[in-house]
């Protein structure tokens, strides 16, 4: 639904801050400072497509930037990290409320970030902000689906949501729909004077699924999912949130969680209720994305398959869920597999994290062949390091992995079916075009071996089996 045009006189005035990570607490990597994009004051502003200059949406009110940190998801947040960001938003909005009273908070959150410390991170973080902006205030957020709904978070956030699909590609729709729904609101009271809050419920269940289970491609996510259009077209109802929560830490919130608000609680409740019952009665139905076994199990399909190229994910070191990127147990089998040696079968693996190996790579230049240690730095848990020796194929230094390489492995001299992409930065391979800067194509190799928890939709398309 369209913002209504702007009436004459003040606008509401609306602040923006977050710290947006999804964060394990089962990797021994540590995300701190250099992890995220930090944007201060109005620059917040910049991160939001949807609130252009001369958008809709950035001309219905007064916009105020104070701090949004992000970062691709990784491992728990060094404390102090957390505490420098926390104390520049509890000063900025400090700042603003003195000036005047804030008509609305953007609350730009992920939903699972992990702190050093904390059980509670977002949580602790709209508690301080609202010991700051009052409890008049309309805030909102549009989480990732993976996120989790605290105790704290619900009595904090008036207007909730999240996504509606994983892969995520309803991302900027989602918090687009959050920002729209607070200005509707706040378009209902004159600016300076309080909104009226909606009615507002949550159930959290006791089930706790991974993402690779998870996946909205299949059922019965696919048709828990799409209920929720339904169910908020009822009238009193606004928007919905289906929380799958985070699985990759060990903290008591972590759990799935079904919100809705509007207008009407009775109408509000029952359609919590509704989905929540239907999550509940297909507790049992969630499956894997795709076969699961251990990774010579898979291996052994793969080759033994006619579709080309397979696919394999090495979904337990899955960065896109704070994995370390640099686990080794797929690249060492590789290495020793006759048939990959014997280039009978092409393996690509795409990819691993290793700063040393692409700056040597570099250093050695396309075409050169030297003796590198791939992998095993940040998670140093066994196997470790793949010594190898490789010749460098490709590099780049894209701004998605930082410097690259591709490299082909060696055996005796002789070229094997075995080539590995190593990143400066922890990366995903999910779009052709990140293939094709390293001169490669989705499809060219036999066996194709990913650190996803479910394929992006190029992954997708790509892969036969
Ligand atoms: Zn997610």
């Amino acid at each position: 639904m369209p913002v209504p045009p702007t009436p004459p006189g003040p606008r509401p005035r609306i602040a923006i801050a977050g710290i947006h990570i999804e964060s394990s607490t089962f990797t021994p990597y540590r995300s701190s400072f250099e992890d995220f994009e930090v944007r201060r004051g109005q620059d917040v502003l910049g991160r939001y497509p949807f609130l252009a200059p001369g958008s809709d949406l950035r001309e219905a009110a007064d916009w105020h930037g104070v701090l949004h940190a992000g970062a691709l998801p990784g491992g728990v947040v060094a404390a102090e990290a957390y505490a420098a960001w926390k104390t520049e938003i509890l000063d900025g909005l400090a700042v603003l409320v003195e000036q005047a009273p804030l008509d609305g908070l953007y609350f730009d959150i992920h939903g699972a970030m992990s702190v050093e410390g904390m059980d509670d991170a977002e949580g602790d973080l709209i508690t301080a902000i609202r010991g700051v902006i009052g409890e008049e205030p309309l805030v909102t957020t549009g989480m990732d689906l993976h996120g989790n709904m605290s105790d704290a978070l619900f009595a904090g956030v008036d207007l909730l949501t999240c996504y509606r699909h994983a892969p995520h590609i309803d991302t900027w729709e989602t918090r687009e729909r959050a920002v729209r729904h607070l200005l509707e609101r706040l378009r209902l009271v004159t600016p300076g004077t309080p909104a009226p809050k909606p009615s507002k419920a949550l159930i959290r269940l006791p089930i706790l699924l991974p993402g690779e289970m998870t996946s909205t491609r299949v059922e019965p996510a696919r048709a828990l999912y799409a209920r929720i259009a339904d169910l908020e077209n009822r009238a009193g109802v606004t928007d919905m949130a289906y929380l799958i929560g985070f699985a990759w830490a060990d903290q008591p919130r972590c759990s799935a969680a079904i919100g809705a608000y509007g207008d009407d609680a009775r109408a509000v409740e029952h359609a919590v209720l509704e989905l929540a019952t239907a999550v509940w009665q297909a507790r049992h139905e969630f499956e894997f994305v795709a076969p699961t076994g251990t990774f010579t199990a898979c291996l052994d399909t793969a080759i033994a398959s006619g579709e080309r190229p397979f696919w394999i994910s090495d979904s337990g070191d899955n960065p896109g869920a704070g994995g370390a990127d640099d686990v080794t147990v797929c690249l060492g089998e590789l290495a020793r597999r006759p048939e990959v040696l014997r280039a009978e079968v092409s393996v690509l693996v795409a990819s691993i994290v290793d700063p040393e190996t692409v700056r040597i790579a570099h250093e050695t230049g396309v075409g050169g062949i030297v003796d590198v240690r791939v992998g095993g730095t940040i998670d140093t848990r066994a196997p470790g390091p793949v010594p190898l020796t490789v010749r460098v194929e490709a590099t780049d230094d894209s701004p998605a992995t930082g410097p690259a390489a591709r490299l082909r492995v060696l055996d005796a001299d002789r070229s094997t079916g075995l080539e590995v992409i190593v990143t400066a930065r922890r990366s995903q391979f999910a779009t052709s075009a990140m293939f094709e800067r390293l001169g490669l194509s989705m499809t060219g190799a036999d066996i194709v071996v990913v650190k996803m928890g479910y394929l992006e939709p190029d992954q997708y398309d790509a892969a036969a089996d």
